[in-house]
């Protein structure tokens, strides 16, 4: 069902159906066990599936879902079968989030229980929540009567607390009447009063789809009336909502979530990173009157289980959250909309390998609803299938009044070269100081945190390496570390070369942030300078701030990395200057043009964004590479035409699939022994190449020694078949990991 909608290949194994067997249920427990478990059925009426369970598990009592009623293994004796321990009085996990759970497990390979464990959600969400008695209002109460015997002066105080807030609790009532609570149990028994629970968190506000939108271009009318065509008619459909930055697609997909809240349904809307949160959270309060839910990994426990509960019981309308939200037990979906769709962090790298945008189509047609995929610059990806006819793509062409793109321009580090232990060009100086003095701001682009990528001795050569991954250490001078960005390895920077022990014969190699922040400064001493980077701003509240300086035109210079390429709005913004445009373009990454050009685009949509026409200059030694020409022309579909060619010649996704295989062990002959094992037992089909194995470009990572394949197949090869076949036949040391990546964008 999902695989006729959708881009991906139906996993064939999904759901085993077995008769029914009385007195029998399948769970499935969020470990990674290859399945789900039978267990006997609790006495009395059988519980749905999706409820939650607690059963025991060797000596364990673990938390897990009832699968389906099936059982799965009905040769297990019947006697031998230990009995469900408690089913949980919470909202059971519907059917489309269990079909989500049992799709992604067979798309990535991973065991079911792996993926449940990311729907499960906080393990307190299940406890009853404390309903503490509160009174309300006597529901048969007329309005007060001044000849109403039972109201005495008191008793009208206690009503008049209540102010159109349903229940409360006695203490309350009776502390801001100024009475005992026992003129409340009175009030009770005169009928005046009834006894009732308390709602256990504060209800939420609603977003409110009847605040007026501003007038809509033509482009923006027509794809909000498509989009909000199919919220109405409650239909799965992906939309590809492609347009430049500022041309209005927050406003159009707003207008899309307005039906939706219209037709009383829920939400999800998909961010790459929390970073990205404070500005979007704003802009959809100003638009709604009330804010949207968040979901992320920095909430407190409370607000977690909090929002968790909400969404299960359709009190929570909108939720904005990074990847895991995808999981949420939304009660009544009715859109999703994943923004800047192309983005890479949408991709899960560790335990369960998997595409949250991808994974978001998934869901929306398992629960058949529309998504809208919004993005300045599409993956290739979503291009291929919208240009396939399997999704919709809605064009807006122009910037929200005519606003023009920044001219770019290409400055060659060859000529125009910068001085000595140096990273900007004279043409940038200059460009800078033009803007300085014209009262507007700047912003300098270079995607490298720290001081410097790598610190040498210059007596012997000797390079500072992490000793857990084949990395060097980058240098932080701002917190005297040397660190990996890896693994986190983190030591003081050595005043004696460990190598030929000469004193302070220590050189940073390359510019990072903090040190392009440190030439600026010195250059622009009276410039109000700052940093954005992901270890210089410490949460989502500290972008937030940084952001609001830089509109109050309290920075005249920011120097950052790629979390300040997105989605801010700087009106005063008007030179853009790229450091290092050729960055992310070397090295074996399929999608490193494609994403270099979607950077690149992306931080020169930050400049000249309202009224003044915005420059970007970009810093490369390569000005006659295709991205960087592309780049000059504002010529998307001229690179991505290029772009598309050399992935269709080399079978590559789009055209192809692809998977990678990374084998890890403590040990390097642990791994090469397996690697040699999976080599001997590669597939031999038509349609199927298998590349290596090689040691990975990260040989060692964390301690453990890597060996990568890769498999290119054929679009119409069932691949997950191919790899679960050839994975059965190889045994595997417990020291020895496989890690399956399908679609891999990590090439590392
Ligand atoms: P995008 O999401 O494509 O980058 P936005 O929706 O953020 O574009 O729009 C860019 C700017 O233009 C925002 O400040 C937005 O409020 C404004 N804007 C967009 N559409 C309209 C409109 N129809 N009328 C007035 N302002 C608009
Ligand atoms: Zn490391």
């Amino acid at each position: 069902m999902v695989g006729s909608s959708t881009s991906f290949a139906a996993p064939k194994t999904v759901q085993v159906s077995n008769p029914p067997a009385p007195g029998r249920v399948a769970v499935l427990l969020p470990l990674p066990l290859a399945g789900a478990y039978d267990y006997r059925a609790p006495e009395g009426p059988v519980p749905p599936a999706g409820s939650f369970v607690t059963v025991p598990l060797g000596q364990r009592m673990i938390v897990g879902v009832l699968w389906d009623h099936s059982g799965s293994s009905a040769d297990l004796a019947e006697q031998r079968l230990k009995p469900v321990a408690t089913v949980h009085d919470a909202i059971p996990m519907r059917e489309p989030v269990r079909h989500l759970v049992d799709w992604i497990a067979a798309y990535t390979l991973s065991p079911p229980g792996a993926v449940l464990r990311m729907a499960m959600g906080p393990s307190d969400a299940l406890e009853p929540e404390e309903g503490r008695v509160g009174f309300a209002v006597a529901a048969d109460l007329p309005p007060p009567d001044a000849k109403d015997r039972r109201l005495t002066a008191t008793r009208r105080r206690v009503l008049d607390v209540f102010g159109g807030t349903e229940a409360l609790p006695a203490a309350l009532l009776a502390h801001e009447a100024g009475c005992g609570t026992g003129v409340i149990r009175a009030m009770v028994e005169a009928g005046l009063l009834a006894e009732t629970r308390l709602p256990a968190r504060p209800p939420r506000p609603v977003p409110d789809w009847r605040l007026p939108f501003p007038p809509f271009s033509d482009d923006q009318q027509a794809a909000a009336d498509v989009i909000v065509g199919a919220v109405e008619a409650r239909r799965y459909e992906t939309i590809l909502l492609d347009g430049v930055t500022g041309s209005g697609k927050t406003e159009v997909y707003f207008k899309a979530i307005a039906a939706a809240l219209q037709a009383g349904r829920q939400v999800l809307v998909l961010l790459p990173e929390i970073a990205l949160g404070a500005q979007w959270h704003r802009r959809f309060e100003q638009q709604f009157g009330a804010p949207a839910a968040a979901w992320h990994s920095d909430l407190r426990p409370a607000e977690r289980r909090g929002v968790w509960r909400d969404v299960a019981e359709n009190r929570a309308k909108v939720v904005v959250g990074a990847r895991s939200a995808l999981f949420l037990p939304f009660a009544d979906l009715g859109l999703i909309v994943v923004d800047e769709e192309h983005d890479a962090s949408f991709k899960q790298e560790d335990g369960v390998i998997y595409h949250a945008r991808d994974m978001a189509v998934v869901r929306a047609s398992l629960e058949g609803v529309p998504i809208v995929l919004a993005s300045a610059t599409p993956s290739l990806e979503s291009l291929v299938n919208a240009e396939r006819g399997r999704y919709r793509r809605l064009v807006l062409a122009d910037r929200h009044g005519g606003a023009e793109l920044p001219k770019v321009t290409l400055v060659d580090l060859r000529d125009d070269k910068p001085d000595r232990q140096r990273f900007v060009a004279p043409s940038l100086i200059t460009a800078i100081t033009e803007t300085l003095a014209a009262g507007e701001q700047a912003m300098l682009f270079l995607n490298r945190r720290g001081y410097a990528p790598l610190t040498l001795c210059r007596t012997c050569g000797h390079r500072m390496q992490c000793p857990n991954c084949t990395a060097w250490l980058v240098e932080h001078r701002f917190m005297g570390r040397l660190i990996c960005h890896h693994c986190g390895h983190a030591e003081r920077p050595p005043e004696i070369c460990p190598s030929c022990e000469d004193k302070h014969s220590f050189a940073p190699c390359g510019p990072g942030v903090e040190r392009l922040a440190e030439e600026i400064t010195e250059r622009f001493p009276d410039a109000r300078i700052a940093v954005m980077a992901s270890d210089t701003l410490t949460g989502p509240q500290a972008v937030a701030d940084l952001v609001a300086r830089v509109q109050q035109h309290e920075v005249d210079l920011l120097i950052g990395t790629q979390i300040m390429a997105k989605g801010h709005h700087f009106p005063m913004l008007t030179l853009v200057g790229v450091i290092d445009g050729d960055l992310g373009l070397s090295g074996g990454d399929l999608r490193a043009g494609e994403r270099t050009f979607q950077m690149l685009h992306q931080v020169a949509g930050r400049a000249g964004r309202a009224e003044r026409r915005g420059r970007v200059l970009l810093q490369t030694f390569d000005p006659g590479h295709p991205v960087m020409k592309a780049l000059a022309a504002h010529d998307r579909d001229r690179f991505l035409a290029l772009e598309a060619d050399e992935r269709r010649s080399h079978r590559m996704p789009p055209f192809g699939r692809l998977a990678a295989l990374i084998v890890s062990a403590p040990d390097a002959d642990q791994a090469d022994q397996t690697a040699a094992a999976l080599a001997r037992a590669a597939p031999h089909l038509k349609g199927v190449d298998v590349l290596g194995p090689a040691p990975a470009p990260l040989a060692v990572l964390r301690g453990r020694h890597r060996r990568r394949f890769l498999v290119k197949t054929d679009r119409q090869v069932n691949l997950q078949a191919v790899l679960r076949q050839w994975l059965a036949g190889v045994r595997v040391p417990t020291a020895v990991r496989i890690q399956v990546d399908v679609d891999p964008y990590s090439f590392l």
